[in-house]
C-alpha cells in the first residue's frame, strides 16, 4: 500500500469509528407537473418519496418553471458557458446586468460575481487581509470564512455568538480591521444584531462584513438582505455583503457587494476571480430572473413567513423543543451525534427528510436536526412534519436524553 493510500484508509477508518463518515445519495428531483398544484417539495430516493424539510430553497424557486424557461432562453442567447475567466473574455453584459441589479437592491456601489459563496468568501478574506491585520469573527461563522482567514495569515479573534458586548470588548482591547458575522446563521437560524454591530464598527473604525448567504432573498421586509435590514432600522449599514444565489434564489453563484474601491481592488487581486472560469452568463441571467421573480411574487416571502409561524406554533403545542429562531432554519438540538443520525433515520422511515448535522459542522455535543421551511410547504406538510417529529422524539426518549 502506498503511503498516501495508507493515510487515506487510516483517516477514513478514524471517521468511521466515530460514526462521522459522510456519504452522498443521488436523489430524483423533478418539477411538479402543474406549479399551482405543487404539493410541497419532495424527492425520490431508491423508489421512495420523501417530503423535503432540509433544502435551502426557501422560496421554492429551484423548481420554478418560469425560471427554467429563463435559463433556457439565456443559454440560447449567451451560450451555455462563459468560455474564459472574467478578465479574459468571460465577463459579459449578462454579468454586468446582474451586478447592477444587485447594487440597486442592496444599496452597495459595486458588485463582483463568483461561482459559489464558498469561493466568494475565500477570495474576499484572502485578498483583503494579511498578517498585519487583526479580524474579529462570530464563533459560528461559516467554514469558508474561517478557511479564507486562515489562508490570509490575519490574526483571528472570535467573539461569543451574537454578542455585541463580547465583540465590543475585543474591539476595545485589540482593535480590528473588520468584524465578520452572518446575517442569518446557517446552523442556528438566528439573526445577528446587525444594527448594533454596525454602530460598534463605526465607533472603532472597523469594517462590518456580513455573510448574507441565508439572508438575501428572505431577510427584511422585501427580502433584500443585511444592508437593507440595517437601512430599515436607520443603522449605519454593512460595508461588505456576500450573497449567494444557491439558497433563496434557488440557483447558483454568489456576489461580493461593497464600495467601488473594494470591488476594483478584488478585480485586480483576487486569485479566485482572476484565475477561474467566470460564472456562465446563462447562470448570471438566471440569478437576475430569480431575483426579479422573487420581487414580483411577494406572496412567496409572505407564504414562507406564514409557514415559519405555523411550524413554530405547532412545535410549541407538540412540545418539540426549538432554538430561538424566527427564520426558515429551525434546528432541534439532540446533542449526541449517533442519536441524531438515528432520529433522522426514523423520520426518513416515515417519509420525512430533515438534515442531520454533526460535528465538526456544529460544535461538539450540539448535533442536531436542521429543519428548513419553504414557501412551497403546505399546511398539511407542516402538520405531518411536526407530528412525525413529536412521535420520533418521544420514542427516542426526548431530544436531550
Ligand atoms: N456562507 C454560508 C453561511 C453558507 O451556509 C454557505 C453554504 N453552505 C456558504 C457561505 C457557501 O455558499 P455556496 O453554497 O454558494 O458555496
Amino acid at each position: 500500500m502506498s503511503p498516501l493510500t495508507a493515510k487515506i484508509a487510516a483517516r477514513q477508518y478514524a471517521l468511521a469509528s466515530q460514526g462521522l463518515l459522510r456519504r452522498r445519495q443521488a436523489l430524483a428531483v423533478s418539477p411538479p407537473a402543474q406549479p399551482q398544484a405543487c404539493a410541497g417539495p419532495r424527492f425520490v430516493l431508491e423508489g421512495k418519496s420523501f417530503l423535503n424539510f432540509s433544502s435551502n430553497d426557501y422560496l421554492g424557486l429551484s423548481l420554478e418553471p418560469a425560471l427554467a424557461d429563463a435559463l433556457h432562453l439565456a443559454a440560447k442567447r449567451y451560450g451555455v458557458g462563459s468560455g474564459a475567466s472574467p478578465l479574459v473574455t468571460g465577463y459579459s453584459e449578462a454579468h454586468q446586468a446582474l451586478e447592477q441589479h444587485l447594487c440597486v437592491l442592496t444599496g452597495h456601489e459595486a458588485a463582483l460575481l463568483f461561482c459559489s459563496g464558498f469561493s466568494a468568501n475565500g477570495a474576499l478574506m484572502k485578498t483583503l487581509f494579511d498578517a498585519q491585520d487583526t479580524v474579529l469573527a462570530d464563533k459560528l461563522v461559516h467554514a469558508s470564512v474561517i478557511d479564507g482567514l486562515r489562508d490570509s495569515g490575519a490574526t483571528l479573534k472570535r467573539f461569543l455568538h451574537n454578542s455585541t458586548e463580547g465583540a465590543g470588548r475585543l474591539l476595545a482591547r485589540h482593535g480590528a480591521a473588520a468584524l465578520i458575522t452572518e446575517s442569518v446563521f446557517s446552523m442556528d437560524g438566528d439573526i445577528a444584531p446587525l444594527a448594533e454591530l454596525s454602530a460598534l464598527c463605526r465607533q472603532h473604525g472597523s469594517w462590518l462584513i456580513v455573510d448574507d448567504a441565508h439572508g438575501f432573498g428572505v431577510l427584511g421586509e422585501q427580502g433584500l438582505g443585511a444592508n437593507a435590514l440595517c437601512q430599515e432600522a436607520d443603522a449605519a449599514g454593512v460595508d461588505v455583503q456576500v450573497i449567494t444565489f444557491g439558497k433563496a434564489l434557488g440557483c447558483q453563484g454568489a456576489a461580493v457587494l461593497g464600495s467601488r474601491e473594494l470591488i476594483d481592488f478584488l478585480v485586480s487581486n483576487a486569485r479566485e476571480y482572476i484565475y477561474s472560469t467566470a460564472l456562465s452568463p446563462a447562470n448570471a441571467a438566471l440569478a437576475l430572473a430569480a431575483s426579479r421573480f422573487a420581487l414580483d411574487n411577494p406572496q412567496l416571502l409572505a407564504g414562507l413567513t406564514e409557514n415559519i409561524g405555523c411550524f413554530t406554533r405547532l412545535c410549541r403545542e407538540a412540545k418539540v423543543p426549538l432554538l430561538a429562531s424566527a427564520t426558515a432554519i429551525q434546528p432541534v438540538i439532540i446533542g449526541d451525534a449517533t442519536k441524531t443520525m438515528a432520529v433522522a433515520q426514523a423520520l426518513r422511515e416515515l417519509g420525512l427528510w430533515v438534515g442531520a448535522i454533526r460535528p465538526p459542522t456544529v460544535p461538539a455535543g450540539s448535533a442536531r436536526l436542521r429543519l428548513t421551511l419553504s414557501a412551497r410547504h403546505t399546511r398539511a406538510d407542516i402538520e405531518f412534519c411536526v407530528a412525525a417529529l413529536s412521535q420520533v422524539l418521544t420514542q427516542a426518549g426526548g431530544p436531550k436524553s
